[in-house]
């Protein structure tokens, strides 16, 4: 359903409706929803709208999607659909347990399935900078991050500070960190792991006993792993960035920003 709140031409208005549902397609598949998982079938409120400076897209619950009204002629908006509807996906699934779930995770799950629909509409945006935040990283702000970044004040708080863009990086390099190298070699499916998780919450299991049953471990013992893992390769950018998406980032301009289609 669409509610333009704002005056479009049908044109634009129709234009937008395919790019969110472009990007809430790649968004299901990756998180691994499925029909029977029962939370596919609600009615998606697409609201056309004036957001605020800056933002382009918003989820306010299991529902509502607001989309700004200029933002097709936003770079790399079709990442920030996918992100966006990721978390319209996270209450759904997760309901009254979503507070439960450390923000970091939410946050670090939507940005690498944002990345990974801009990717596959060969959109850097912001690849560049956040290759270049994930390489800075020393072990002591990736435990600050994951300490800080348990829920809605913990955001503010980097908001206060100018951490966001930092804190942002180390949760989706967590979220890498558990795809390809925790454990030995990863869980490829990680993220698919993760929304089982959310599932778990949403019918009432406490998080750390659905996380441990995902992942075979708690996870404050894969949270030590990770900042061990990022203060041993303080300096030594190849190895901390083998095998994950950011290995192949390109690190010239040859990488395009987003060009409004
Ligand atoms: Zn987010």
């Amino acid at each position: 359903m669409v509610v333009p709140d704002v005056a479009l031409a049908p044109r634009d208005e129709a234009a937008i409706v395919a790019r969110v549902k472009a990007a809430f397609g790649f968004a299901l598949r990756a998180c691994g929803w499925s029909a029977t998982d029962g939370i596919t079938a609600l009615p998606l409120q697409v609201h056309i709208t004036a957001l605020p400076r800056g933002t382009m897209a918003r989820t306010s619950g299991p529902r509502a999607f607001s989309v700004a009204s200029n933002a097709l002629r936003r770079a790399g908006v079709d990442g920030v659909l996918a992100h966006e509807l990721t978390h319209l996906q996270d209450f759904r699934a997760a309901r009254g347990g979503l507070s439960s779930i450390p923000r970091f995770l939410e946050e670090g799950r939507a940005l690498s399935i944002g990345r990974g629909f801009r990717a596959s509409l060969g959109v850097c945006a912001d690849d560049l900078e956040r290759v270049e935040a994930i390489a800075a990283l020393t072990g002591e702000q990736a435990a600050e991050a994951l300490a800080g970044f348990r829920d809605g004040s913990g955001l503010r708080r980097a908001r206060r500070t100018g951490a966001v863009f930092r804190w942002m990086s180390v949760s989706v390099f967590f979220v890498e960190f558990l795809r390809v190298r925790a454990h030995g070699t990863g869980w490829p499916d990680a993220i698919g792991r993760l929304s089982r998780i959310w599932l778990r919450v949403g019918r009432g299991e406490g998080f750390d006993s659905a996380f441990t049953a995902e992942f075979s471990q708690p996870l404050q013992s894969l949270e030590e792993a990770f900042v061990s893992f990022v203060a041993s390769t303080e300096g030594d950018r190849a190895a901390r960035l083998r095998k994950t998406e950011y290995e192949t980032t390109p690190r010239s301009p040859a990488c395009a920003p987003a060009a409004p289609r």
